[in-house]
């Protein structure tokens, strides 16, 4: 009796232990799951190469501004900027995909924070032929509003003139505020072409009605995606 009794105690420590390795396993996996999600996790996707490939080959990043704890400038019936760029990015990103078979990168693909320098380093660990920054302006007046495509190195300022073409002839309705330079730290640190589309003022209550709009989002994705054919097909 005694000897199965010591039996049956030592089968149900084995058991014991058992689930106790398992439930530590399991954490260990969780830890490291989180641990990827805190990191700015590179997306890459590739288009499907139909339409003759145009873009096949050329890696393309999209980088959807601000995210995270960084929310960006607000609008005045809510919204927030850092939740509209992230819609226009994955906008553009689903027209590459489908036109061009580039390899498209986001910079983030939800609401986190990824800071100014990792989202250059992406462009440069990518080996990216374009880097497309998506933003909406603020003003403390609401009467301003439109659309400016800024470039800040010399050599890519032809690149932002086909955006801003491609934008205003794509039928949207706001003011055309040009091309200019722009000191923002994703252009001027970024060896690659890089643009960064500042697409209507949040504060204005017209802007920021239009950039809500599923036409306006598809108006800018289109212009965007044969801009940046112009620019790379040739
Ligand atoms: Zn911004």
């Amino acid at each position: 009796m005694k000897k199965s009794y010591f039996i049956l105690l030592m089968i149900i420590c084995i058991i014991i232990v058992f689930f106790m390795l398992k439930i530590t396993l399991s954490q260990s996996t969780a830890l490291k799951e989180s641990l990827k999600m805190g990191d700015a996790i590179v997306y890459q996707k590739k288009g499907i190469a139909h339409h003759g490939k145009i873009l096949s080959g050329k890696t393309i990043i999209i980088d959807p501004g601000h995210g995270g704890k960084d929310v960006g400038s607000t609008g005045q019936n809510g919204t927030l900027e850092k939740d509209i760029t992230l819609i226009t990015a994955k906008e553009i990103e689903k027209k590459l995909l489908e036109k061009t078979g580039a390899t498209v990168i986001l910079t983030r693909e939800m609401d986190q924070t990824v800071s100014l320098q990792k989202r250059v380093e992406m462009a440069e660990e990518a080996k990216a032929d374009f880097f497309l920054s998506v933003h909406y302006d603020a003003f403390f007046t609401h009467d301003v509003k439109g659309i400016t495509c800024y470039y800040y190195k010399w050599k890519d300022k032809w690149a932002a003139k086909r955006m801003n073409e491609y934008l205003f002839n794509s039928g949207i309705k706001t003011k055309d505020r040009g091309v200019e330079k722009g000191d923002y730290y994703v252009l001027r640190e970024n060896k690659k072409t890089s643009v960064l589309l500042e697409l209507g003022y949040i504060s204005n209550e017209e802007d920021e009605e239009l950039m809500n709009s599923q036409v306006f989002q598809q108006q800018v994705a289109k212009a965007a995606v044969e801009a940046i054919i112009d620019y790379l097909g040739k």
